[in-house]
């Protein structure tokens, strides 16, 4: 059935809690009841990563973090209510719900904003292939939509990694090493040949750029991802994520 019809069929209700929505809302995907039970993540937390402050020391999370990278911020904790929404979004096929969570992460604070590229962390083939879309992409389109900045396709996955769940912090930086690479764009030259060539590295890199992902854990992706931009010459790669894990205690 089209959404259109769908819509003036149906009543609507919340993708989550099957609750029915107002009429009012109707064109909102998740109630209030589930979007109030999202925890923000809230300071203090290290400047950089975003994660709460230790008590002793400096932060090690992003000791090892390459130097253009940060800072880091998310907009809920990953308990019961935002993981069901992570969930639909990555295993439901439900992708629209990526406007609910644009929606929460609308207030997060990056340095540069104004001229930022959002660039989305890349699936592998294999799991593209199994999701049929990349839910970072997703979730960086509906927040470029509110943020009125561009996407921009930036990075590749150079090869699927084995999934990061169960893994220690350094058994996950070791999986995800050298794990993206720079998108080639096929231009067309004058004589109507193609050539690759890379995104114009003067105006790409020039710019800050804001790595867009699902779920932030260890921030091992991300950091090999904003990796990448550096070393393609990117001055300043900061990133947000909708969810936060509560990073279970390694030591
Ligand atoms: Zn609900
Ligand atoms: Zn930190």
């Amino acid at each position: 059935m089209p959404e259109a019809v769908e819509q003036l069929l149906l009543p609507a209700e919340c993708l989550l809690c099957r609750a029915l929505l107002s009429f009012a809302d109707s064109s909102r995907l998740v109630c209030d009841v589930c979007r109030h039970r999202w925890r923000p993540v809230r300071p203090p937390w290290c400047a950089r990563c975003g994660q709460p402050e230790p008590l002793f020391g400096r932060c090690r999370l992003c000791a090892e973090w390459p130097a253009a990278f940060g800072p880091v911020r998310s907009a809920v904790w990953l308990d019961a209510g935002a993981r069901e929404a992570v969930h639909a979004l990555k295993y439901a096929g439900l992708p629209r719900i990526a406007t609910e969570l644009a929606g929460a992460m609308a207030g997060l604070e990056v340095p540069g904003i104004d001229s930022a590229w959002l660039v989305p962390v890349p699936l592998g083939r294999a799991r593209l292939r199994t999701r049929g879309y990349n839910q970072s992409e997703r979730l960086a389109r509906a927040l470029g939509r509110r943020w009125r900045r561009p996407v921009v396709d930036l990075l590749i996955r150079t090869r699927d990694t084995a999934a990061q769940t169960a893994l220690t912090p350094e058994a996950r930086l070791a999986n995800v090493a050298g794990a993206f690479g720079m998108r080639n764009f096929e231009t067309r030259n004058a004589e109507g040949g193609t050539r690759n060539r890379r995104p114009d590295d003067r105006s790409a890199f020039r710019r800050p750029l804001v790595l867009v992902d699902d779920v932030f854990t260890t921030g091992a992706t991300l950091a090999e991802a904003a990796r990448a931009l550096d070393q393609a010459g990117a001055r300043m790669v900061s990133a947000v994520t909708f969810g936060r894990a509560v990073v279970p205690d390694f030591t």
